[in-house]
């Protein structure tokens, strides 16, 4: 057949998302399944977001503002920067997106930490450029000291995940520090920053206030977990203005839909009702943690909404056994399985779960 799309994207893993709770229940013949699997809030939306996307979903039939003026500004006082700083988009991952398209011609490095967040290999082979992976320590965390040795005269983009995603584990400010004087200063970093709300750890900076002036740092954030808003889309970076002047450039044009900044707006009205909500979720974590050490001593202390099971080769058996028992959690075969943090009864039920897997 000949072919019509390029041969190099062939190789790449496709991006699993989480199985979807109603096809699972269908299938064991269940009432009803528990999804552990995508580091949602089990909470519902916030109070005031339903409403808001009712008012504006009225308008729907016109364009959203392209700037997203309102909303911006919204952020950048909430987060004490400027405006011109904050840029939004469909979820943080296609900003993360944009950011590779931003600074990366073909062949150009981004390099990250290994395990990390699965959409990262995906985004620098989308623009052709070459993942540089620089693999975990045998604490699951990042290596920052290899990933300072990796970078390259080609290395245009360098990704923290912090907390990292699958691993839940995170880089503290004395290293996260020493590293960035390292990096070049043509060389940008991006911290993504998606589990910011779930992080207790002191010595685990906030990216924005620590290094949000640094000029090669950009900061990333989502409204999809700790807000609630995974549904309708809506991520936001914050980066010096010159910077955020050249990826909106790239961004696709009405990215934000007038859904999504609407949503945002009364979630951020709701911002009590996060923290709130964040402190179970927390408590939950540390609970179910401790319950998962007994069968698996080295499970790795998690500063985010799910944790992590290095259970290398028994990951895809394990997942497989917890959905029989109608808890859907994410393996990554021949390595871990991450199970986000639920309600405490779906906590308990995949306790139940992992305790006759194990
Ligand atoms: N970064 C990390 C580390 C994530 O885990 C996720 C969500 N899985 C994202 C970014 C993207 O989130 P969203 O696109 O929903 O904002």
């Amino acid at each position: 057949m000949t072919r019509l799309t390029r041969a190099d994207l062939d190789a790449l893993p496709a991006y699993v998302p989480g199985r979807n709770v109603a096809d699972v229940a269908r299938e064991l013949g269940l009432a009803e399944a528990i999804k552990l699997a995508s580091n949602e809030v089990p909470f519902g939306p916030l109070p005031g977001v339903p409403e808001a996307v009712a008012t504006a979903v009225t308008q729907s039939h016109r364009y959203p503002d392209m700037g997203v003026v309102q909303l911006r500004d919204r952020l950048a006082s909430r987060y004490g920067v400027t405006g011109d700083r904050v840029v939004t988009g469909c979820g943080s991952v296609a900003l993360a997106e944009i950011l590779a398209k931003a600074t990366c011609l073909p062949g150009d490095e981004i390099v990250y930490s290994w395990r990390s967040f699965e959409a990262y290999p995906i985004i620098a082979a989308g623009i052709g450029a070459t993942s540089v992976k620089v693999p975990n320590t045998a604490g699951h965390s990042h290596d920052l000291t290899a990933m300072a040795d990796a970078i390259t005269d080609r290395t245009r983009l360098v990704i923290v995940c912090n907390p990292n995603n699958p691993t839940g584990t995170s880089v503290r400010k004395a290293e996260l520090d020493r590293f960035l004087d390292t990096v070049p200063s043509d060389v940008l970093v991006v911290l993504d920053e998606a589990y910011r709300e779930f992080v207790t750890d002191d010595q685990v900076p906030d990216g924005l206030a620590t290094y949000g002036d640094r000029p090669n740092v950009v900061v990333l954030r989502t409204m999809s977990k700790a807000w609630g808003l995974a549904g309708l889309r809506m991520g936001f970076l914050v980066a010096q203005p010159e910077v955020a002047g050249a990826i909106r450039k790239v961004l696709t044009p009405f990215s934000t839909s007038l859904v999504a900044q609407a949503a945002a707006l009364a979630a951020l009205d709701a911002e009590a009702e996060v923290t709130r909500r964040c402190a179970i979720i927390i408590n939950e974590r540390e609970r179910v943690t401790e319950a998962l050490r007994k069968l698996l001593p080295d499970v790795p202390t998690s500063q985010a909404n799910f944790v992590w099971l290095p259970l290398g080769d028994r990951a895809a058996e394990f997942g497989a056994a917890c959905e029989k028992r109608g808890v859907i959690v994410r393996p990554f075969a021949g390595d871990g399985v991450r199970v986000t943090i639920g309600t405490p009864e779906e906590n308990d039920a995949f306790l139940a779960a992992a305790e006759s897997a194990l």
